[in-house]
């Protein structure tokens, strides 16, 4: 089947194996087989990092990815409590939009979106409010592809004796997490970036211990992650799961295992953007932030001057590829490629060709394209 080579963050191009996972039988979710495939998916979740050890657990959430975030952010701090948001761009932003809307309060260390986190006025927020509970972040910054450095976030928590709460919904599978030493309560992330699954499986990595010793501030009958650890400890569900999604999960993970795991599919990543990256500096296209800052992830960059955003976009989905436009004020501005799913060598070349036929038919179009911009 050719389909669409997917380059936005999320979801991704799928291999046959994770589609044809889909077509399993039907199941009902209070089966034992649905109970032993949520048992396998947990565990295959809670391994993908050795740092997560016997300390953490995972538990799922049927949703997307900021479904996750949200039971993550609303169950863990408690009921009126306040956190700390460190944010350099939209999801960063958003997770301060979930803490005020459950009624609790968003303390925010923001930057620029284009800068790294601003580590001082985290140190100097906590070391001014007693009462936080946490801190939150996001670990690869989606909106610029900006990989945070959250050793060093940890470090300046770690003073204070705070624990992080960790949006790594594009980074999980993909970059390094340090569960213990970045003193991480819960992180968490989706089937459909890093994973390579089917979007509709979200899920919370948790300390073990947070879910014994904390009381849960879950303001949301459905996002309770308390309520969900419980039922599925119990080989049990809260509610109607995903199940074709779990089945895709399952073997999205049997497949990042036999490749290698996340340091395997790190370097691959790391191959194909670099490659993306020489060839667009080579047809001088710039990147938007310093090359040693972004993730291997996800990659932004200027739109050319005299270049319109939609015309590229639209010519490479002719070719077969769709690439992501920028958010909020970097719309219009910037494009970014994400090397994420079912991308082989020769799909990179084919892309990396269409992208020199579009800047040099604009220009011996007599820069029609670039007075529209
Ligand atoms: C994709 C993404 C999310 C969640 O997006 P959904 O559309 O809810 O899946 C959250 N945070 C980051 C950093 C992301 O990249």
């Amino acid at each position: 089947m050719m389909t669409n080579k997917l380059l936005n963050p999320g979801p991704v191009t799928l291999t046959t194996r994770v589609r044809e996972a889909l077509l399993k039988e039907d199941l009902c979710h209070r089966e034992p087989e649905f109970a032993r495939l949520q048992q396998t998916l947990r565990e295959q979740l809670t391994r993908v990092y050795a740092s997560a050890g016997q300390d953490y657990t995972t538990v799922l959430i049927t949703g997307s990815g900021t479904a996750a975030v949200e039971m993550m952010v609303g169950s863990l701090v408690p009921s009126n409590g306040s956190a700390l948001v460190v944010a350099n761009g939209v999801y960063g932003e958003r997770m301060a939009e979930i803490l005020r809307a459950q009624g609790k309060t968003a303390l925010l260390a923001g930057s620029e979106w284009i800068s790294p986190m601003n580590l001082g006025k985290v140190d100097e927020i906590l070391s001014a409010q007693p009462g936080i509970s946490h801190v939150l972040a996001v670990h690869i910054e989606t909106t610029t592809g900006r990989l945070n450095d959250i050793g060093a976030l940890a470090e300046v928590c770690r003073k204070y004796n705070v624990p992080i709460l960790l949006d790594a919904v594009s980074s999980f599978g993909a970059e390094k997490i340090d569960f213990t030493g970045w003193n991480l309560e819960a992180c968490a992330s989706t089937a459909n970036k890093c994973l390579h699954g089917v979007p509709g499986i979200a899920f919370v990595v948790v300390r073990r211990s947070a879910l014994t010793e904390r009381v849960s501030g879950a303001t949301s009958v459905y996002l309770n992650l308390f309520k969900h650890a419980e039922e599925q400890q119990r080989g049990s569900t809260l509610f109607t799961p995903s199940v074709q999604v779990c089945y895709a999960l399952a073997e999205a993970l049997r497949e990042l295992c036999e490749q290698g795991g996340w340091q395997a599919r790190h370097q691959r990543y790391r191959i194909l953007s670099k490659r993306i990256f020489a060839a667009l500096h080579g047809q001088a296209v710039k990147p938007l932030l310093a090359s040693d800052a972004h993730s291997t992830v996800l990659t932004s960059y200027h739109m050319p001057a005299g270049y319109r955003y939609d015309q590229l976009h639209d010519m490479l989905k002719q070719a077969g590829f769709v690439i992501y436009a920028g958010q909020g004020q970097f719309s219009g501005e910037i494009f970014r490629i994400a090397v994420m799913g079912d991308l082989s060598d020769s799909d990179i070349d084919r892309l990396i060709s269409a992208c020199r036929q579009f800047w040099d038919a604009n220009l011996s179009r007599g820069g029609e394209a670039r007075q529209g911009a």
